[in-house]
């Protein structure tokens, strides 16, 4: 008997109710979930369980950035899943070798080393411990890290006590006494809180989760030297906003700094779960055997679809394209400004922007938003995040701007 995937609902128009009731039976409910069941997509578009058509102008979170279903991305995931899913680290496969060697092109890194992980999460356990070998290696008691306010580094117990949330700190405590946290507007806070006993700043260039906060060159600058002044690394959490998503292959690339390591993962993969963590100089020598690993991590299959992210983004020239949409996208989201009073002002660097509100109503915004099918997500109580795919057009662009105007009417008209 052949087993069959039972997932093709689309069509039944009471498909989604009928979802939401057993993942309430099945699932924890870790996630405040939009009442909409996606079935399939392909490039800007998804289709949902009943039929209709959405604009993918979220990608995930940041994730799929070739969109869906991109032929180059199938072809390659078939072709690898056909010839070799697995084996351990123990031995050396091609896809894992071809993806350290593409970051350390686009990373302008010649002596660029990675380890390669299975999510956003584990790259920044990895660098963390890659900071603190580091460390240690130089002084007894040189862990310290210093992060900022606001930041986002995820959610397993480390990169949580980085997080500079309290909120997402408070039912979990105690974390780490390990870490400080600055606000991200106080270089002179940052340059007193790196000291001997620190082994890295870890922050990102634009906080996605904080929802979408440019971070200052200011501050930047200062982390970099407060680093260069103690011996500890400058660790910038790339997950977000890495793999082209700022118009650069890098978000570090957009300013004047540049870190000794970087973590990767969202759209490394458009949508297979792999992490990365890339050092240069000195931090990329101090890991040695044994020091880390993951059983999955930098396996063929994720490897064969980062492999191919890379060389898609190369080939059609995405990263300058995500620069000339971001600013597309940006003079939409400002003449939207001009026609609702509700939409205060415009955030964010190349294709990873905000719109900002005047009041907390971003949930009812993005909701909105879904009843005229535009996927967006309310980062923030007074923030509507757009992260579209780096392949979206102008005219998909225009739609992305209709559809939105439309929602902030129908939502103003709501309240
Ligand atoms: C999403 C995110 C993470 C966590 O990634 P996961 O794959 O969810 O573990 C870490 N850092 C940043 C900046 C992120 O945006």
């Amino acid at each position: 008997m052949t087993i069959q995937a039972t997932d093709d609902v689309a069509g039944d128009a009471s498909a989604t109710g009928g979802l939401m009731a057993r993942a309430a039976a099945t699932l924890l409910p870790t996630y405040a979930r939009q009442p909409v069941a996606f079935v399939a997509g392909e490039g800007c578009w998804l289709t949902d369980a009943e039929g209709r058509r959405h604009l993918d102008a979220l990608c995930g979170l940041a994730v799929t950035s070739l969109g869906h279903a991109h032929p180059d991305v199938t072809a390659a995931i078939s072709s690898q899943a056909a010839r070799l899913l697995h084996t351990s680290n123990l031995t050396y496969t091609v896809p894992q070798i071809e993806v350290a060697e593409r970051l350390a092109t686009t990373l302008g890194w010649p002596d660029a080393r990675t380890f390669l992980a299975n999510s956003g999460a584990e790259a920044v356990e990895g660098a963390l411990k890659l900071a603190r070998r580091h460390g240690l290696a130089q002084a007894d008691g040189k862990v310290g890290v210093v992060a900022l306010s606001g930041g986002f580094h995820g959610r397993t117990l480390a990169a949580l006590a980085v997080t500079g949330s309290p909120a997402k700190h408070a039912p979990f405590e105690p974390l780490g006494a390990w870490v400080t946290h600055v606000g991200p507007d106080d270089p002179a806070a940052l340059e007193v809180a790196v000291g001997a006993d620190t082994c890295a700043v870890l922050l990102e260039v634009v906080q996605g989760e904080a929802g979408v906060v440019p971070i200052s060159e200011e501050l930047l600058r200062v982390a970099r030297r407060a680093c260069d002044r103690v011996g500890a690394l400058l660790v910038i959490d790339e997950v977000q906003t890495g793999i082209g998503r700022l118009g650069a292959w890098y978000g570090w690339q957009t300013t004047a700094v540049e870190p000794d390591v970087v973590t990767l993962a969202k759209a490394l993969g458009n949508g297979l779960p792999i992490g990365a963590v890339v050092a240069r100089g000195a931090a990329a020598t101090a890991f040695g055997p044994g020091d880390h690993g993951s059983t999955f991590g930098g396996g063929p299959l994720p490897c064969a679809a980062a492999r191919t992210v890379l060389d898609v983004i190369a080939r059609d020239g995405l990263v300058a394209h995500a620069q000339r949409m971001g600013a597309a996208l940006r003079a939409r989201l400002e003449d939207l400004t001009r026609r609702h009073p509700v939409a205060s002002g415009v955030r964010g660097r190349g294709l990873l922007q905000a719109l900002e509100l005047d009041a907390p109503v971003a949930a009812p915004v993005t909701s909105a938003a879904l009843a005229r099918g535009l996927v967006v997500n309310a980062v923030a109580p007074a923030a509507v995040r757009l992260s579209p795919p780096l392949i979206i057009t102008e005219p998909e662009l225009d739609q992305l701007h209709d559809r939105l105007d439309a929602a902030l009417a129908d939502s103003a008209g709501a309240r």
